[in-house]
C-alpha cells in the first residue's frame, strides 16, 4: 500500500511538498551525473522532518540544510511518517516506550509502547516500522534521516516512559529495524555526517 499526500487527505507516503523527482530516464540515456546518483541509492526520511504536520500534536519539524535541499533536486529522499502509515491519526496522544527500554527490546517483545492516556500501542509501533522498512527496501534506500527523541524514529535518545520530559540513549522502533536490516540510520543533528557519508562532502 503506497499513497501519496494531497492536501487534505489522509495519507503516509509524501511526496507533495517535495519537489518532483525528475523524470526516469531510459538508463541508455542518463547522463553520467545521472547514473553516479542513481548508485549512490536514496534517502528515507522523516516526513516532519521535511515540513509535513504529522507530529503527535499536528505540528511539523522542518530541518534546513543544503545537502537536504540537493537530495530533494536529485530525486533522492524517500519520505514517510512510519506512525501515519500504521493508521495513526493527526493529532494522536504523545506515547513513550516504556521503562526505560529501547525500540529493540519492543521488536523482542520485552517492551511495550504506551500512550500518556494510558493506551497500549506497541502493535502499531511495530506495524509503523514494518513499513517503513518495507518501503525502504522497495524504494532502494540505503540510508535514513530521521528526527530524534521519537519513539519511532529517535536513533540516538529517545524518551523514558515516564512523559516526564527525561531521555535516555536508546533508538525507537523503527529506527531499531532498520538497522536490523542494514540501513545506516542518522539523526536529523548528524545531517553533516550523513552527506560526509555519502557524498563524501
Ligand atoms: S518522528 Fe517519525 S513517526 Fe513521528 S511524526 Fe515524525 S515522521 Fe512521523
Amino acid at each position: 500500500m503506497t499513497r501519496t499526500r494531497r492536501s487534505g487527505q489522509t495519507a503516509w507516503h509524501f511526496s507533495a511538498a517535495s519537489a518532483p523527482p525528475p523524470a526516469p530516464s531510459p538508463i541508455s540515456r542518463a547522463s553520467p551525473a545521472e547514473r553516479a546518483v542513481a548508485a549512490r541509492g536514496k534517502i528515507l526520511v522523516s516526513a516532519c522532518l521535511m515540513g509535513h504536520a504529522v507530529r503527535y500534536d499536528g505540528k511539523a519539524k522542518p530541518l534546513r540544510h543544503a545537502s537536504l535541499d540537493r537530495w530533494q533536486a536529485e530525486g533522492r529522499l524517500v519520505t514517510i511518517c512510519p506512525e501515519m502509515s500504521a493508521g495513526m491519526p493527526v493529532p494522536r496522544p504523545p506515547a513513550e516506550i516504556a521503562g526505560g527500554r529501547s525500540g529493540g527490546d519492543v521488536l523482542s517483545g520485552e517492551a511495550r509502547v504506551v500512550e500518556a492516556t494510558g493506551g497500549d500501542i506497541t502493535e502499531g509501533f511495530r506495524q509503523a516500522a514494518e513499513n517503513a522498512l518495507k518501503l525502504a527496501l522497495e524504494t532502494g534506500c540505503t540510508h535514513a534521516l530521521l528526527i530524534d527523541g521519537s519513539p519511532s524514529c529517535g536513533s540516538r535518545m529517545i524518551y523514558d516512559g515516564g512523559f516526564s520530559g527525561r531521555k535516555h540513549e536508546g533508538e525507537g522502533v523503527a529506527a531499531a529495524l532498520l538497522r536490523r536490516n542494514g540501513i545506516r540510520v542518522f539523526a536529523d543533528h548528524e545531517i553533516e555526517a550523513l552527506a560526509a557519508e555519502i557524498d563524501g562532502s
